[in-house]
């Protein structure tokens, strides 16, 4: 899955929402989420976001907690 991760907060773009093919972004508290069980794993929003806060979760910056904290918050929809 990928995982949206700490540039994200308070971000105003919404890039990311209009390229995902399965409509996977949910709102968190301050920032967007993807539900892992739903990400299809395309990367298609990487290069999309301004902010770079989007990473694989093969990739360092998707520690446990940005994982927790997407799964937590795109659960609650
Ligand atoms: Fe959506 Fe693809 Fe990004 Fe997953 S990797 S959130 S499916 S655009």
């Amino acid at each position: 899955t990928y995982v949206v991760t700490e540039n994200c907060i308070k971000c105003k773009y919404t890039d990311c929402v209009e390229v995902c093919p399965v409509d996977c972004f949910y709102e968190g508290e301050n920032m967007l989420v993807i539900h892992p069980d739903e990400c299809i794993d395309c990367g298609v929003c990487v290069p999309e976001c301004p902010a770079e806060a989007i990473f694989s979760d093969a990739e360092p910056q998707a520690t446990a907690h940005w994982l927790d904290l997407n799964r937590k918050h795109a659960d609650q929809w």
